[in-house]
């Protein structure tokens, strides 16, 4: 759902350059096709789902820029036009982790009574210079508290993580997924590293070198490589949300993979098996405890 945000990191409230890697309209269908009303955007997106996966409830997910970024009485007002729509059985909402005040988390917290809320930060590394690498304009710190006063709350906590980030050793995800295990946080969105044309990050990549770090869009391999690895560490409970990102073609420069998203899916599945591991081997769990 588009509420039609902005973003705190792209209107100079914290920067006005944004996250390097950062286009709204790639992520999300519903900025894309212009559609006005939530009401609006979830009957098209419900029409659509029903009948390509045969399903008749919903989640009702805010994505495109920082879907907290509001007066709480907007947030409201928007929040509960999506929870009364037919089929609709809960409500996904993605922020930046230094976007969220207690008078919104009290709100969310006040919706969770009555249905199933997800509050999803950006969080991308628990690294603070890959966090300035990619131009977040918050640290890892940021996170910490909002995960903090999420919990105080009960409320269910998702984070996104790019993986093959330039500059980050496998140890340093690996680091970044233990950080998630000990924090138990609920669910996890992976994203291989994807750029997105008119972005910082595509000019970038088109230039071959940053000022600091070449960058190198990861290749499938690398990719699959570190999902295994850090499923590994992930606990059991920890709800797997998204294996890898993509773009639309008419968006994406690169790397091209990552549009066949059922290949990389089954690549990660195939990696699996030939490593015989599973989520949470790491940490001890054994397979049927998974
Ligand atoms: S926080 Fe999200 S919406 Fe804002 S600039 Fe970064 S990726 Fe874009």
């Amino acid at each position: 759902m588009d509420g039609r945000f902005d973003c705190p990191n792209r209107d100079g409230t914290v920067q006005a350059a944004g996250c390097i890697f950062c286009d709204p309209r790639s992520f999300s269908p519903s900025r894309r096709l212009g559609l006005e009303s939530i009401a609006q955007q979830i009957a098209e997106g419900t029409r659509r789902l029903s009948k390509r996966y045969r399903v008749d409830r919903f989640v009702a997910y805010f994505q495109p820029a920082t879907t907290t970024y509001a007066p709480v009485s907007r947030l409201r007002s928007l929040y509960q036009e999506a929870l009364d729509q037919p089929g609709i059985v809960g409500m996904a909402v993605g922020t930046r982790p230094d976007c969220v005040g207690d008078d919104v988390l009290d709100l969310l917290a006040e919706l969770s009574e009555r249905t199933w809320v997800s509050l999803e930060f950006g969080l991308q590394s628990i690294h603070d210079r890959s966090l300035a690498w990619l131009n977040r304009g918050h640290r890892y710190d940021a996170f910490l508290d909002a995960v903090r006063r999420s919990r105080l709350r009960r409320l269910n906590v998702g984070a996104h993580v790019i993986l093959c980030l330039p500059g980050e050793t496998r140890e340093d995800m690996l680091a970044t997924a233990r950080e998630l295990a000990r924090l138990k946080i609920d669910s996890v969105k992976l994203h291989n590293l994807h750029a997105v044309k008119d972005t910082p990050l595509a000019d970038m990549v088109a230039a071959g070198r940053a000022a600091t770090s070449r960058v190198d869009l990861p290749s499938r391999d690398e990719y699959v490589d570190c999902v295994v690895g850090f499923l590994e560490q992930l606990p059991p409970h920890c709800v797997i949300d998204r294996l890898s990102g993509e773009a639309p073609p008419e968006y994406l420069v690169g790397p091209a993979w990552c549009l066949e998203k059922a290949a990389v899916r089954r690549a990660i599945e195939a990696e699996l098996l030939r490593r015989d591991t599973w989520q949470g081997r790491k940490l001890g769990r054994k397979r049927d405890q998974v």
